[in-house]
């Protein structure tokens, strides 16, 4: 099979019927062997209704229904999962990708060499308020800077081309389909490219994103990312490097504290009470959180050596 086109929705029943008709005769036009693979999740309206109709009359449609709501980034997961083309192009439901973009961007992985293929959005601006897009390119920014994936201009696009073995040794989970590029990075696969693409405004329903709380989520995200890519196997590398800036400040001011008070007496006048001295507290406060920092090292050390993940690594050939 050349392509599969995995497509998260939640409540799009207005969209499907015409997107898949869309996919249908691209698809038809450039010969492709392909399955849709509609990830319906939890969504409260007649969405999977059209989904079985659909499925019953073209045997390449596929469904997955979620039991609930759970976000797209599991959608996509479950979609991935199944996926069996060459070639796996993720979509949103709303009409807002074209799929007319699809035969370049097979051809970018196929005939390019490219792993991962992400959609620029041009006039992205239609219909997308302010508190929408400045957070965007602030996050595109953060992103970029701290993926190292400098020519990415827009990660959150939602279509975008895989070769199959990236979506199968990624594991996408929580938000984090923002970063699958990134994820993609992280599992070795470094040839990531960009394709600027038609995008149009949203024709049916709402926006399932809106507002700054997902900007601020997004970061916290991009940090929890950038954590684990570089320390996650050797949580003690940061924690135990910290500690132990810590503590050493702690023993230089503790070291201080104690020579005033010897100087003082050797002097014969009064040196005070140690706790009168700056140094004290900076002593003990750095000294604390010295021990705290080694004892998380020490527990995130133990905690990754029993992961069942500490073995895990990618492996793209054996001969
Ligand atoms: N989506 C989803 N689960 C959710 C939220 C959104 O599967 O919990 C789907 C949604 O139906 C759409 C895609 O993710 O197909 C992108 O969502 P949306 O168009 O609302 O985002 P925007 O384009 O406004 O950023
Ligand atoms: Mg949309």
């Amino acid at each position: 099979m050349d392509i599969s086109v995995v497509v998260p929705l939640y409540n799009e029943e207005e969209s499907i019927a015409e997107l898949h008709a869309w996919i249908k005769r691209v698809m038809d036009e450039n010969n492709f062997s392909y399955e849709v693979i509609f990830c319906n999740d939890g969504s409260t309206d007649h969405s999977w209704d059209v989904i079985e109709e659909l499925s019953a009359k073209y045997p390449e449609v596929h469904g997955i229904k979620f039991r609930r709501n759970y976000g797209k980034s599991p959608a996509l997961f479950c979609g991935f999962e199944r996926a069996e083309g060459d070639v796996v192009i993720t979509m949103d439901a709303d009409l807002q990708d074209s799929p007319d973009e699809i035969p370049e961007l097979y051809k970018m992985i196929m005939d390019d060499g490219y792993d991962l293929v992400s959609g620029y959005k041009m006039n992205r601006r239609q219909g997308d308020p302010l508190s929408k897009t400045i957070p965007t390119k602030l996050f595109n920014a953060t992103a970029r800077k701290v993926s190292g994936i400098h020519n990415l201009h827009d990660f959150n696009c939602g279509l975008k081309a895989y070769r199959k073995d990236v979506v199968k040794s990624i594991e996408v989970y929580g938000e984090m389909h923002r970063y699958i590029p990134y994820l993609a990075k992280n599992a070795g696969f470094t040839k990531i490219g960009e394709k600027r693409v038609h995008h149009q405004a949203r024709q049916h329903g709402v926006s399932k994103f809106m507002g700054w709380n997902r900007f601020v989520n997004g970061y916290l995200d991009l940090m929890s990312l950038w954590f684990i890519s570089t320390f996650g196997r050797k949580p003690m590398h940061v924690f135990g490097f910290l500690g132990s800036i810590m503590f050493l400040i702690g023993l230089i001011a503790a070291i201080v504290v104690g020579a005033y008070k010897l100087i003082g007496l050797y002097n014969g006048n009064n040196p005070g009470l140690v706790t009168d001295s700056p140094y004290f507290y900076i002593s003990l406060t750095t000294m604390l959180i010295g021990t705290q920092l080694f004892l998380a090292g020490f527990l995130g050390d133990m905690i990754s050596r029993n992961s069942s993940e500490r073995n895990n690594y990618q492996i793209s050939k054996v001969i």
